[in-house]
């Protein structure tokens, strides 16, 4: 094998790439894979990136913790209430309703990124022909050869550079670390406004220092983060109340701009899309990354079991047919996740009148039909199977 051909090449180095990475070498450690990453080669360089708290499930939990990636720095959630501004209609979920440990955990972006690379280092010292390259924007690319392409490059909503299927929901992410009065340990809030969803979610900073996602038209959002921090402080209670007592203090605001941009066809020839590459989803389900956490390790099982094969057994055909067959596998998950959250999205955003009433109706009847409640965190949790 010359240094620039290999079965497989992942470009992008994000938590889905990675995982996808570590995930195939752990499955077969001979693999020749290259990972093409454009962040910088040290941690320490990424100390200060993306500190957003990302909602990870019970299932990317038991996933992540088969390579030894689950960071150590992580607050539980235990109860969440989903409420509406100044509406009626409320509904609470519990871990001991869902019989689970936690209804899920809350990590900040960079230590899920920074937890994923060491442990893909330490898959890498027993992975004699993996590759792990680290490029800068610029770097020319062309002369590296793979006989399989996956593409894990993630991106933003509005910041990618394909446009296919989707909405534009006219909204942005206004996140930031907010300290509160007095928060019930280990409870997650999650109340629909007017201008989109708000949550407050917890931090392992401790009970009263939580992560905010105040989602809202892009204009009002801008404003927002101009606001002064007392200026801040005091529209979010307004608009939040006061269930946990006074917002106290904000801090790290920043804004992302929110939309579903999926792709219909994830496979394309020897070339497949996973994570935010294959969709982009809104964060009011908090499913992005735990979806593409799903796409790696499905795609790491299908790629390890044909590339342990015999060198004749790795045709083109051999390719496409593993390919088309992981898409096939993915259908339902993917459809019913962009669903669910493309459908929670639109409907707690609406100030139609009969959509306001139904609503509340459907907070309540969740509240009163178990059955359905579980349903739902369960299709959050793990994702379909
Ligand atoms: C405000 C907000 C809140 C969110 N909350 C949640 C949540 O609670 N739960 C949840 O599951 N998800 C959440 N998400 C979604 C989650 O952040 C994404 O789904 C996740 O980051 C996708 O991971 P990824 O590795 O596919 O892409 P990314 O995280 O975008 O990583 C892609 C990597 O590829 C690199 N790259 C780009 N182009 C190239 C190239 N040409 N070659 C090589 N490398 C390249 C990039 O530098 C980057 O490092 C949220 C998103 C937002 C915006």
């Amino acid at each position: 094998m010359s240094a620039t051909h290999f079965d497989i090449a992942i470009q992008g180095g994000g938590p889905v790439g990675l995982a996808c990475a570590a995930w195939c070498l752990q499955k077969f450690p001979e693999a020749k894979i290259a990972l093409l990453d454009r962040n910088p080669v040290e941690d320490a360089d990424l100390a200060a990136a993306d500190s957003r708290g990302i909602a990870l499930s019970h299932g990317s939990k038991l996933l992540l913790d088969t390579i030894n990636a689950w960071p150590t720095e992580c607050a539980n959630i235990h109860r969440v209430h989903v409420s509406q501004a100044g509406r009626f209609g409320r509904a609470l979920m519990t871990r001991e309703e869902l019989k689970q440990d936690a209804l899920g955990h809350i990590i900040r972006y960079r230590d899920i990124h920074l937890t994923l690379r060491k442990a893909l280092r330490a898959i890498e010292t027993k992975s004699p022909n993996f590759v792990w390259k680290h490029l800068d924007a610029q770097a020319d690319t062309s002369n590296i050869q793979a006989k399989c392409v996956v593409h894990a490059e993630g991106g933003l909503f509005k910041t990618q550079d394909w446009v296919e299927s989707g909405r534009d929901y006219e909204q942005s992410a206004l996140v930031g670390l907010v300290e509160v009065e007095n928060a019930a340990p280990y409870q997650a809030w999650e109340r629909f406004t007017s201008e989109g969803p708000l949550a407050v979610l917890p931090s392992h900073y401790g009970p009263n220092i939580l992560n905010l996602v105040w989602c809202g038209n892009p204009s009002s959002s801008q404003a927002r983060l101009a606001l002064s921090d007392v200026e801040f402080l005091k529209s979010l209670q307004a608009e939040f109340g006061s269930r946990i007592g006074q917002f106290l203090k904000i801090q790290d605001r920043r804004l992302y701009e929110l939309g579903l941009n999926y792709r219909k066809e994830i496979t394309q020839g020897n070339a497949v899309w996973i994570g935010n590459a294959a969709q982009t989803l809104h964060p009011v389900a908090g499913q992005g990354l735990n979806l593409g956490l799903r796409d790696a390790y499905l795609l790491a099982e299908k790629l390890s079991a044909l590339f342990s094969k015999p060198e004749d057994q790795k045709t083109p055909l051999a390719i496409e047919n593993t390919l088309q067959d992981y898409a096939q596998s993915r259908k339902a998950d993917r459809s019913a996740t962009i669903g669910l959250t493309d459908f929670m999205a639109r409907i707690f955003t609406s100030n139609l009148f009969p959509i306001v009433v139904g609503r509340g109706l459907a907070l309540s009847a969740l509240q009163w039909l178990p059955s359905v409640k579980t349903a739902i965190a369960r299709q959050m949790m793990f994702g379909r199977r």
